[in-house]
């Protein structure tokens, strides 16, 4: 069945999530598999995304629970933080998952190559000297962060370089109003640096439900971020004590750091598309159809370089399923309806399904469910931090088609709401499910009132 006149059945150009998970289900049906990676094994995800993000957040939190634990009882010194800590023990993780990832593939039989591929045509691809021959061509190569131009743009970072600043960031500017930008301004803020946020638009977390969106301002801002809406950086001039940075509406805020956080672009640079037929979306990703079929009949592209939902685990169900159809000759497609999501800040949003303006828009007459209460562990830590949900509700079939949160642990609170909805769920089996007490998850099953209509 498979032609053996080439090198590889296929040839996967990108070790991230998406890549490597394709590379191993494909190997694991008999294909004889390569994978060019020019950067780090796990790709974005596990070296400068998911991964780090998620220990530097943890780490972050630490601070807030040492002042909480003095009500409860607890007396200790002053903490102090130490950045070269968290860093260096930050890398040796990563090293190790890169040594995991390494593991996985040549165990499942995957040549690694080390490198930047080029496509040369629809069944070769060129790493440095070297070309290899293959039947099928799978592009999986993410995004790159993007950073508009302006004056003094080169002072500025991205996520790319945040995890291994040499030195700890006392004052930070970070610019963005998305998962990102949110998510390192609560990390920062934790650890203890000045930071400003400044946003184009009226309210950040574009997207977002609208309540969540309010909510998250007002948390946010009240654990110190200096949040700074419509307005956006006009340039950035290097001074003897750090950056100066000028915004739109005149005002001046003196920085050791910016991070720029204004969206990712696929990756395409130096990929050699010009040799191929594959078409590109008026956006800059790859065009591909539900197959992951790109115009060119032997290359396939999923995952953040399609442009879709830039996710982790979406990138993952993609590669299953390219490669279960490619390799294994089974159906398969992804199911994009419900996929859960969190930001990371403090606390956690969680979110599933529809906004309330998506919900009036698809389902006309809806009902709205809304809590905000203190978190039970506040009561005594004296925190001031409001948890915020909201379920949304087809007024026709009484299901549940949107879940929000914003409060300690939505991330994992909203994964079990997900799989719920994904079943179907109506509002009155949300009633009739009994709740566990005492937790904040219980508000969901308990929330009888409708909100008011306005
Ligand atoms: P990637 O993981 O980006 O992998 C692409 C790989 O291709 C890279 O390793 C790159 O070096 C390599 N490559 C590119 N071009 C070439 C070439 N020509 N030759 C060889 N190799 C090449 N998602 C979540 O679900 N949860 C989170 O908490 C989360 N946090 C994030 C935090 C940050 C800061 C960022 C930036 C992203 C985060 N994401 C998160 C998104 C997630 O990382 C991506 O959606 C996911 O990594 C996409 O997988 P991918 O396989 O499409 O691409
Ligand atoms: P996002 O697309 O989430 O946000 C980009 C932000 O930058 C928006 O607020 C946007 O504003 C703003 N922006 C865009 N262009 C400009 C510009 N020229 N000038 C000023 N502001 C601009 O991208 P991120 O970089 O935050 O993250 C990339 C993706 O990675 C996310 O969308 C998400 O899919 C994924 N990710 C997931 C995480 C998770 O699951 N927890 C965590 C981190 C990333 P506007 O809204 O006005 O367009």
């Amino acid at each position: 069945m498979r032609n053996h006149h080439y090198d590889y059945d296929l040839f996967v150009i990108g070790a991230g999530s998406g890549g490597v998970r394709a590379a191993r289900m494909a190997a694991g049906f008999g294909a004889r598999v390569a994978v060019a990676e020019d950067r780090f094994l796990g790709g974005t995800c596990v070296n400068v995304g998911c991964v780090p993000k998620k220990l530097y957040v943890y780490a972050a939190e630490f601070g807030k629970s040492f002042k909480d634990a003095r009500n409860f009882g607890w007396r200790s010194e002053r903490a102090a933080f130490d950045w070269a800590t968290l860093r260096d023990n930050k890398k040796a993780e990563i090293s190790r998952l890169n040594a995991v990832y390494d593991k996985l593939l040549s165990g499942a039989e995957v040549q690694v190559i080390d490198g930047r591929a080029r496509i040369v045509d629809g069944h070769a691809v060129a790493v440095g000297e070297q070309r290899h021959t293959t039947e099928k061509i799978l592009i999986a190569t993410g995004g790159w962060p993007y950073i508009p131009e302006f004056p003094g743009r080169e002072h500025a970072i991205s996520s790319n370089e945040v995890f291994d600043l040499e030195r700890f960031p006392e004052r930070l500017a970070i610019v963005g109003g998305g998962y990102i930008a949110v998510e390192f301004a609560g990390i920062f803020n934790g650890l203890g640096a000045r930071v400003s946020q400044i946003y184009r638009g009226p309210l950040f977390l574009r997207g977002f439900d609208v309540d969540i969106r309010a909510h998250a301002a007002q948390e946010i801002a009240k654990t110190g971020v200096d949040l700074r809406f419509e307005v956006d950086v006009q340039s950035i001039t290097p001074v003897p004590a750090g950056l100066r940075v000028l915004l739109t509406d005149g005002a001046v805020i003196e920085v050791d750091t910016v991070l720029y956080a204004t969206g990712r672009k696929a990756n395409l640079q130096g990929l050699g598309l010009e040799n191929v037929n594959v078409q590109i979306s008026g956006a800059g990703n790859i065009a591909v159809d539900e197959q992951y079929r790109t115009s060119e009949a032997s290359i396939f592209a999923l995952g953040d370089v399609t442009g879709g939902i830039e996710l982790t685990p979406v990138a993952l169900a993609e590669g299953m399923a390219f490669a279960r159809r490619q390799f294994g000759g089974l159906e398969n497609a992804v199911d994009y309806d419900f996929i859960p999501t969190a930001v990371f800040c403090q606390p956690n949003i969680g979110t599933v399904g529809f906004t309330e303006d998506q919900a009036r828009a698809r389902f006309g007459r809806i009902r709205l469910f809304k809590s905000t209460f203190k978190p039970m562990k506040h009561t005594i830590s004296g925190r001031d931090e409001k948890t915020f949900m909201k379920l949304i509700v087809d007024h026709a079939s009484d299901r549940v088609v949107g879940a929000h949160m914003m409060g300690p642990d939505a991330g994992e609170i909203m994964q079990g709401i997900a799989i719920a909805m994904r079943a179907g769920a109506t509002k009155a089996v949300f009633d009739t499910t009994i709740g566990i007490h005492p937790t904040a998850a219980e508000e969901f099953v308990s929330m009888r009132e409708p909100w008011p209509e306005d």
